[in-house]
């Protein structure tokens, strides 16, 4: 097949302007188009009132290694778009063989294997290791300490309804991971030469997600869908002979140093005391696992600090964000709930941007320890909320842990994270409600008493005050500087009446786990640290393509032992 890029369409089009498009591009007479497949389909709405839409397509034609051949002749047509036999080849666009974005396992489990792999943990990252890790026939066992995903979901209610945290099963914590409760975003920036985002999103399909992530450009799920795509994931390991156990945390390691002094895994000791053995142990945490961080530092498993960011979510009417946006075509049906993406460089040396942007979305209490609030966003898949909300963060790197942690170390950073959750449980009167205040009145120094028109959607509750106090200065500086230079890339981002609630703390982990090219932990063998909580992904995409990586590697060392071929 032929892939063609770039091929840019009024928002409007009709049905027979794309095939019309790819006629004119090839230069290929109507009935030489036998069949075609949109690839990927973005929009471009830098010129409101004028969107484009911008598809790349995979073509098939019996003409296709004539044109590969000619392609090939001349590369700069390639680029160009252009056949060089004449054909109309209008506007910018690329031509090629279509990418081979099929998965290839890399192993197959022997059939005596004396000690199965473990999983720690069933986020995306652990969910894909054990989904790639069963299919090539290694039966893994995985351990997740919360609940299964309905069970999860009355508790994680438990808190938005009720003020009730269950430590061990929340937003953090249970079948899914982080992401179920969420936008579902399914979008990275990671560079991906082996498709292994295909590879997910393919998965994700199969367990009942919409056809449409494997081509719009930024793909979304929203929470009700994900819910059952998790189960639907669970079985298919099952099926294949994995086993999933929950309630199942793993509170320590069995570790043995060999005479040359190498340090290797030998299994894990559960919460209560039942062990399991195993020589393969794929480290899932998720970056709120702070027992376990702190569990592994005593254990003498290499980690260190890492940047991360902290902030405010912010809510607007989604109406806003829509007209600035796309102006008249706001409310399009192939455009859906508008988004963004703003970055600002402060006068202090702080870089502001926004994070996790949820179109239509819920503000939520995302929490795991009693005592602390913790805010972040998600969605259906409609996205259809009045309001939009976003984090507006500003990094921070491990020189700024200092104060929190004097003696230093790679826990440093939650313990900065664990002030500043602390500080806002207090300051939202210390029943998980969190405090708020608005644009306009942080921007004029004064605490906010009335909502105005922007009503939060945060439960169990916002209660309004003064946000100087919620995070360090240097980051209310940065942000107060922010807010109106976002104004000027979307107008009306620094309304009145926007609602700032915090404080956003867990934007990705605060240390690394660190790994070394082989997948295993710099300093323990059979460790494999994967995932958004070892700080080698930040969200679902990346965290399921850190799975599939982990599995790989975990079967490339099986191999080496002989486990596997
Ligand atoms: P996690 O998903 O955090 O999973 C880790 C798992 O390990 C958890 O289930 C936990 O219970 C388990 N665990 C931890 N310690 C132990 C232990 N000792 N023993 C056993 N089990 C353990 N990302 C996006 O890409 N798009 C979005 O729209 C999006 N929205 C989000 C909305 C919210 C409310 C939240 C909280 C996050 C959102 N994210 C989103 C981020 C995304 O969820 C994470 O990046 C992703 O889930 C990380 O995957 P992971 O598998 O590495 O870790």
């Amino acid at each position: 097949m032929l892939r063609l890029t770039d091929l840019k369409l009024p928002l409007d089009h009709d049905d027979a302007a794309l095939p019309a498009a790819i006629i004119a591009r090839l230069g290929i007479h109507a009935d030489e188009l036998t069949g075609f497949t949109v690839a990927k389909r973005s929009y471009d709405a830098r010129r409101r009132g004028a969107i484009v839409l911008i598809y790349s397509v995979d073509v098939e034609t019996p003409r296709e290694a004539d044109i590969l051949q000619r392609l090939e002749l001349d590369p700069e047509a390639a680029a160009a778009g252009e056949q060089g036999d004449g054909a109309a080849a209008s506007g910018s666009g690329k031509v090629g063989a279509s990418p081979d974005t099929s998965y290839r396992f890399v192993a197959r489990a022997r059939d005596a294997m004396p000690l199965r792999p473990l999983v720690i943990g069933t986020g995306p990252c652990g969910l894909f290791a054990a989904l790639v890790l069963a299919q090539m026939g290694f039966r893994p066992i995985v351990l997740e300490r919360g609940k299964a995903v309905r069970e999860r979901t009355v508790d994680t209610f438990g808190l938005w309804r009720k003020k009730v945290l269950n430590p061990e099963s929340n937003v953090q914590f249970g079948e899914g991971g982080a992401g179920t409760f969420s936008d579902g975003k399914l979008y990275s920036q990671i560079s991906d030469k082996r498709h292994h985002g295909r590879k997910v999103l393919t998965e994700f399909v199969a367990a009942g997600a919409p056809d449409e992530i494997l081509y719009v450009s930024k793909p979304h799920i929203g929470t009700f869908r994900l819910v059952s795509m998790v189960e639907h994931m669970r079985a298919t390991i099952e099926s294949l002979g994995g086993e999933i156990r929950f309630s199942s945390r793993v509170d320590d390691l069995l570790i043995d140093t060999d005479a040359d002094g190498v340090r290797h895994i030998r299994g894990v000791t559960l919460a209560g005391g039942g062990e399991i053995r195993s020589d393969h142990v794929v480290m899932a945490l998720g970056h709120s696992a702070r027992d376990t961080f702190a569990m592994l530092h005593t254990r003498g498993v290499f980690l260190e600090a890492k940047p991360f960011s902290i902030g405010f979510r912010i809510e607007h009417p989604q109406s806003l964000v829509d007209a600035a946006r796309f102006g008249p075509q706001a409310g399009h049906p192939l455009l859906g709930a508008a988004d963004y993406k703003l970055v600002h460089h402060a006068r202090n040396g702080r870089s502001v941007y926004s994070f996790c942007m949820c179109p239509g979305g819920t503000v939520v209490a995302a929490a795991s320890e009693p005592g602390r609030v913790v805010t972040n966003g998600m969605s259906q898949y409609s996205r259809n909320e009045r309001n939009a909300n976003a984090a507006i963060v500003v990094g921070i790197t491990p020189e700024d842990f200092q104060p929190y942690a004097p003696e230093g170390g790679p826990l440093a950073g939650i313990a900065l994270q664990r002030h500043w959750e602390s500080n806002a449980f207090a300051l939202g009167g210390g029943e998980y409600e969190a405090p708020g205040q608005l644009v306009g009145d942080l921007l004029a120094g004064r605490a906010s008493s009335a909502f105005g028109s922007v009503v939060p959607s945060y439960t169990p509750g916002v209660r309004l005050g003064d946000l100087s106090g919620a995070l360090p200065e240097y980051a209310i500086t940065a942000i107060r500087e922010a807010l109106p230079a976002f104004d000027r890339q979307l107008r009306g981002f620094a309304m009145h009446d926007a609602l700032l609630t915090g404080v956003e703390t867990r934007t990705s982990s605060p240390l690394r786990i660190t790994r070394h090219a082989d997948g295993q932990s710099l300093n323990t063998r059979g460790l494999f640290p994967a995932g958004e909580g070892a700080g080698y992904a930040g969200g679902i995409l990346s965290a399921g393509v850190d799975g599939i990586k982990a599995a790989e590697s975990v079967a490339m060392a099986m191999v080496a032992a002989g486990h596997a071929r």
